[in-house]
């Protein structure tokens, strides 16, 4: 239920070229040159023909790393000023789709949401600058809330399509409880084995698959009540996110008020806290979008 396909985090291309740059221009600047060149023909993904590639930036954590280097000593083809640019490309909507989002979120973007009210553009605003934030700190917290079909969702895998690292999985809490209850009959899960108790060819417990990503996204946060296995496991998982400073994306169809009654007081001060106190809570008023468009809904996915 929570297995994520590796191969959609693969880069989609992987372009290169021996450069030489012009006298006193640095390598960096001829590298961004260059790339911005490669870049200026659209190139698509095989899966997804409407997306655009884009470039797969560093970062520490991930597994592609794009470099720029002089050829090595030992190379026999080594010219002295010849550099070996390289970049990988990655697909944004299969970004999505490995992060297990909606289907109909994956080929979606920032750029595509309707902001024809102040408040959708304020959203949107915000879960950009949310995504900068978890690219630069790798931290904090997102709250989404209000009523269903404006976009809470959308925007929450646009934000996991924009991020530098791929290690990402979009879950909603009703999700987790199946989860967590098809381990009842196993013997060797607990809820609180450690990493170092569980052998190697034990699957992680679903728990540690949530606690364990580097970015996460709950969704149908206070749908229903909740049992009190369901309770322990999310806050287990909510304070283990707070306190090792993982980056989480939360949503509720709850009202604010009503999501902190749902919550209780100690887990709304670590989500107020994590939140940047309060600059990503955003609040979802206005009616259903989705409502508006059911039209598109029979069209398929796009
Ligand atoms: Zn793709």
């Amino acid at each position: 239920m929570l297995n994520r396909n590796r191969s959609l985090r693969r880069a989609a291309e992987n372009i290169s070229e021996e450069i030489t740059p012009a006298p006193g221009e640095t390598k960096a600047a001829r590298f961004k040159t260059w790339l911005a060149e490669k870049l200026a023909v659209p190139r698509y993904c095989a899966t997804h023909p409407h997306t655009r590639l884009v470039f797969e930036r560093s970062d520490k954590g991930g597994i592609f790393k794009v470099y720029e280097e002089l050829r090595y000593g030992y190379d026999p083809h080594e010219r002295p000023g010849v550099f070996d640019f390289r970049a990988a490309l990655r697909c944004p909507a299969c970004r999505c789709a490995y992060a297990l989002c909606p289907p109909e979120s994956h080929t979606t973007s920032f750029e595509t949401f309707d902001t024809s009210t102040p408040e959708r553009a304020n959203a949107l605003a915000r879960c950009r600058e949310f995504a900068a934030q978890v690219n630069t700190q790798r931290c904090g917290f997102a709250l989404l809330v209000g009523k269903s079909g404006n976009g809470k969702t959308r925007l929450a895998c646009n934000v996991v399509s924009e991020l530098d690292n791929g290690d990402a999985l979009y879950v909603r809490q009703g999700q987790l409880t199946l989860a967590l209850r098809a381990t009842y009959g196993r013997k060797d899960v607990f809820l609180h084995r450690r990493h170092d108790e569980a052998g190697d060819d034990e699957p992680p417990t679903p728990l540690e698959i949530v606690q364990v990503v580097r970015f996460l996204v709950l969704d149908e946060i206070g749908c229903k009540s909740l049992a009190n296995d369901e309770l322990l496991f999310f806050d287990e998982l909510l304070k283990h996110r707070y306190d090792e400073q993982k980056p989480t994306i939360l949503i509720s169809n709850l009202a604010l008020d009503q999501l902190k009654e749902f919550l209780g007081d100690a887990l709304t001060d670590r989500i107020k806290h994590a939140t940047g106190n309060g600059k990503f809570i955003l609040q979802f008023e206005g009616d259903s979008y989705r409502r508006t468009t059911g039209e598109n809904y029979l069209e398929g996915l796009r």
